[in-house]
């Protein structure tokens, strides 16, 4: 059973494994830890 998913920026479309070590991490108090894209700083990401 291979589960294939990427992580993307929906801010400049950076894609990553949701593991790899590209994506940064920040501490949103409200909502907790929240990945950041490493190419444009936006936490607006999802997972495709
Ligand atoms: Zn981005």
């Amino acid at each position: 059973m291979s589960v294939s998913t990427t992580h993307r920026c929906r801010s400049c479309g950076f894609e990553a494994p949701p593991d790899a070590d590209a994506w940064g991490n920040v501490q949103h108090p409200p909502l907790g830890e929240l990945t950041q894209c490493p190419e444009c700083g936006s936490t607006d990401t999802t997972t495709i």
